[in-house]
């Protein structure tokens, strides 16, 4: 199904799509797999939901969203079983997407109040200038499989916190979840066709959206290769674009921090979700004082991760989305090892879809494991002699996302994070961080924009400068 205009909706072509568990291979259910007649209805309802939506005063765009916060964790159940058996994420994963989301719903809440514009003095004395904001109109978000409750709520809510109607276009790999919570939203209150979803995927529905004459905005996350597809398809139309693209994120390991202490904090950061997150850290630069026994305790730290049920607390990750991903991962860490690097633990699967904790040491620093996003639980450690040549091969990369620094040397940490090429820098922890109001958001390849807080109410919204003329003002002819 589709969820259009405040009901689900079958596809026009009458063509579904099985979407099966990456755990287990059952089959889940069935989505609709849209196509260009179907975004077509999605924007025709977007555009009247949004002359509605947009009028209501801020403070009831305020109570509809505080109230899907609510539902949202009232309804965290029915989420959990959807979020671990469509993206094989772990209990303890689909929780903190759950209560996350609810936090980015109350975040966004505020922000429907704080559409601030401005004055500003000129030279003509005789005139006002103000600069109002308004919202876009209709936003397009199209988001990845890999957090499909939180970073869908991630990409909609300052939007319809700003006044637009968005539809949404989730991976086809997780098209349930995203049904769900659209029917969570119209329970909330959202007018019908305020927040709408089509199903189906990227090349087909996914292109018609981009390509449609009659929105106004694009929020993008997923891959870099499919983020420059659609940003070349949306600028022949000059849609508002953000977009939040792939990482290869590097972790410096400073001389001064404990090894076995920062070994199991890169675990997290390297391995949580299966490494099957943009900000994983996945490329560690380690002073040479540390940098073997670091790599032998994040070896030994990742031999010892439990992988069981999804549904035990214990469990570390789970599968890889798709035997495509599987066979990613594993030509990444053949070529590495190929090319000279040492293999620490890991390697290949661990049983199912779930790859084992892969720990490479020495990556040639042209191998697709050191330069290229596997998006699986692989991490490479290489040794450097001092911090400008960790900061250097940091940099060293096409994209720029996210970065940690372990250390418990604040004046060479802060040094570090300013020079570092990246959209984040978190000194004292790992690369995988998350905060509400924060502008998130990547350099180079990883993207361009930022989302959190004003950041995206910044991006959701037009600014308009109107001017008053109070007295004559003089005619040059
Ligand atoms: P993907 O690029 O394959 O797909 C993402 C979405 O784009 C899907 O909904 C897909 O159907 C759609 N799509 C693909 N081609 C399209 C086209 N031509 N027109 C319109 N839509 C199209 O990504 P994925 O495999 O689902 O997700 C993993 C990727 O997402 C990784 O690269 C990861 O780094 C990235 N990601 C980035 C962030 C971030 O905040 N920067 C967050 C999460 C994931």
């Amino acid at each position: 199904m589709h969820f259009l205009a405040g009901q689900p909706t079958p596809p026009t072509n009458g063509r579904f799509f099985e979407v099966y568990s990456p755990d287990t291979g059952k089959l889940l259910g069935y989505a609709a797999r849209g196509d260009a007649s179907d975004a077509d209805l999605a924007v025709r309802s977007a555009r009247r939901a949004f002359a509605q939506w947009s009028a209501l005063p801020p403070g009831e765009r305020e109570r509809v969203m505080l109230t899907a916060a609510d539902l949202i964790e009232a309804n965290a159940h029915c989420f959990q079983d959807l979020i671990i058996d469509e993206s094989g994420s772990t209990i303890r994963k689909a929780r903190f997407e759950i209560s996350y989301s609810a936090s980015l719903l109350r975040a966004a809440a505020g922000e429907a109040r704080r559409l601030y514009g401005e004055t500003f003095p000129n030279d003509k004395p005789q005139r006002i200038s103000m600069v109002l904001r308004e919202p876009l109109g209709v936003v397009v978000a199209i988001s990845p499989f890999n957090a499909p409750l939180v970073l869908l709520v991630k990409m909609i809510c300052f939007a319809l916190a700003a006044g637009n109607a968005v539809i949404a276009k989730p991976s086809e790999e997780t098209p349930l979840v995203a049904l769900e919570l659209a029917r969570i939203l119209a329970l909330a209150g959202f007018p019908a066709g305020t927040f709408q979803v089509v199903n189906g995927f990227g090349a087909e529905v996914g292109a018609a959206l981009v390509n449609h004459p009659h929105i106004n905005g694009i929020a993008f996350t997923g891959s870099t290769a499919s983020g420059v597809r659609i940003a070349q398809q949306a600028v022949t139309h000059m849609h508002r674009m953000q977009m939040e693209l792939g990482g290869k994120n590097p972790l410096l390991v400073l001389k001064d921090i404990d090894p076995v202490q920062a070994a199991n904090v890169a675990a997290v950061g390297a391995f949580f979700h299966g490494g099957q997150i943009c900000m994983s850290s996945a490329r560690i630069i380690a002073e040479r004082e540390v940098a073997r026994p670091f790599a032998e305790a994040l070896a030994q730290k990742a031999t010892r991760l439990y992988l069981g049920d999804l549904r035990d607390e214990q469990t570390a990750y789970g599968p890889l989305i798709n035997q495509r991903a599987i066979e990613k991962v594993q030509a990444h860490v053949d070529d590495a090892l190929q090319g000279g690097a040492e293999l620490l633990c890991g390697g290949k699967l661990h049983h199912g879809n779930v790859y084992a904790p892969t720990v490479l040491w020495e990556p040639s620093r042209r191998s697709a494991a050191w330069c290229s996003e596997t998006f699986g639980p692989v991490v490479s450690v290489v040794a450097v002699d001092d911090l400008d040549a960790a900061i250097a091969l940091a940099n060293e990369s096409e994209y720029g996302l996210s970065a940690g620094i372990l250390t418990n040397d604040l004046q060479r940490g802060l040094s570090a994070a300013r020079r570092i090429r990246c959209g984040a820098v978190h000194v004292g922890t790992h690369s995988y961080q998350s905060d509400t109001m924060a502008p998130v958001g990547g350099f180079g390849m990883s993207g361009f924009g930022r989302s959190g807080g004003k950041y995206s109410v910044e991006h959701f919204t037009e600014l308009k400068w109107v001017s008053i003329e109070l007295g004559e003002t003089p005619n040059p002819f």
